[in-house]
């Protein structure tokens, strides 16, 4: 779950990292007003969306007067933002954020992300902040300092002194000890909110020697959702796909993915093992969807729903291993989400134990055209069929 830059600049100040004050604004008026409450001129105005490289794509204003803050706030809000991040169709702006300008010196990267073949979490820190660190880790890898953090002991403060050392020029003490606290705090802070990501880029150093996050950026792991309540609170639905908002709000697991081919499968195992049996068919899954062990006709309804809405589906495959969710159980559900919409690409069933002979009977006495295979096998080969048709048909 992303935050947006505001609600991780609230966070961070939770933790005492400085950040310049701002107000979120979601009209000129409102823009205007937030400005009354901060020193300036100079203000900066901020588009608030999930995507990074604002700056380039016209989502970040520097601005000197009233004026010109009316001006790149009725620029940026209500049209959507194009960046790197994006992609063409560019995301649509609903809010910005206000904030006090600052003289910078200095930008500097930091942030704390998990290494995964290292299986713990990493401090990168670089003094060539700003730009994207993907960019200067391809170009000046040498410039991208790494500290990594054992979770039993946690962050040290000589790991710190590691890092800020090498800056060159070397800061006053003063500003040395800002950046290490800052360091520290930001530790804290991605360990106590189940962080996967937070990052501060840029991380400046002011004209007058202070330490402050310009930007940042919360990934929160969903797994750690339910102790993170606060966190959950925070998250917005308008930035989501809206085929990925509707399976979380009815508990489906769901991924869209490029192919053409949907899966309806129960049990994480048995959705990747199904995605391979597409890809050994010769197609690509548009979807990974585990209705879970436990799922009720609803639930069924609802991913089969999903599943139909994404257009770019020209065939279903179901593959359901009956236990705690029996086999009519998945029947009736697809049954009743066929009902509601005028199903027109085929659809392949797998289904295999419990009350799986019931489950059979319900698809096949309904009016609706299923294909039902005996086994994963010859689902492929039904899958394959119907690879070759729509291949055909184009
Ligand atoms: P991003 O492009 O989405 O990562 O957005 P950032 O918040 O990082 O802003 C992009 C750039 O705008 C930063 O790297 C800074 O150089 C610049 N910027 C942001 N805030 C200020 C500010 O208060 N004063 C000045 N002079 N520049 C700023
Ligand atoms: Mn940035």
């Amino acid at each position: 779950m992303k935050l947006h830059e505001y609600q991780a600049k609230d966070v961070f100040r939770k933790f005492g990292i400085p950040v310049p004050k701002g107000r979120v604004a979601t009209s000129v008026d409102e823009a205007v007003r937030a400005s009354q409450d901060l020193a300036g001129p100079s203000w900066v105005v901020k588009a608030q969306v999930h995507a990074g490289g604002r700056g380039k794509g016209g989502g970040v204003r520097v601005v000197k007067s009233l004026d010109e803050l009316k001006q790149a706030t009725s620029d940026i809000l209500g049209r959507p933002l194009v960046t790197k991040q994006t992609g063409p169709e560019g995301k649509k702006v609903h809010q910005v954020l206000i904030e006090e300008g600052v003289n910078i010196d200095r930008e500097f990267y930091l942030a704390v992300v998990i290494d995964r073949s290292k299986a713990r979490p990493v401090v990168i820190f670089s003094q060539a902040g700003g730009m994207e660190i993907e960019e200067v880790a391809a170009r000046s890898p040498e410039l991208v300092l790494k500290q990594f953090i054992d979770p039993k002991v946690g962050w040290m403060p000589f790991q710190a002194k590691n890092l800020v050392y090498t800056l060159d020029p070397l800061p006053g003490a003063e500003t040395l000890k800002e950046l290490m606290s800052l360091m520290g705090a930001l530790c804290r802070l991605f360990m106590a909110q189940d962080c996967s990501l937070a990052e501060i880029n840029p991380l400046v150093i002011t004209k007058e020697g202070k330490a402050l996050a310009i930007d940042g950026k919360i990934n929160i792991d969903d797994n750690g959702l339910v102790r993170q309540k606060e966190m959950k609170a925070l998250d917005d639905h308008r930035e989501k796909d809206p085929l990925d908002a509707k399976a979380e709000q009815y508990n489906i697991n769901y991924i869209r993915l490029n192919g053409n081919i949907g899966a309806m499968v129960n049990g994480a195992g048995l959705a990747m093992a199904t995605m391979d049996v597409i890809k050994l068919a010769g197609a690509e899954p548009a979807n990974f969807l585990d209705v879970g062990g436990g799922a009720s006709e609803e639930m069924v309804k609802k991913g089969f729903e999903i599943i139909l809405e994404d257009k770019n589906v020209k065939a279903i495959l179901i593959n359901i291993f009956g236990g705690i969710l029996r086999c009519d159980v998945l029947a009736r559900g697809v049954l009743a989400a066929a009902q509601k919409i005028d199903i027109k690409v085929p659809i392949i069933i797998r289904l295999e134990g419990t009350n799986v002979q019931e489950g059979r009977a319900i698809l096949q006495n309904s009016n609706l055209k299923f294909m039902v295979a005996k086994d994963m096998a010859e689902a492929a080969a039904m899958v394959t069929e119907q690879v070759k048709r729509s291949a055909q048909s184009v």
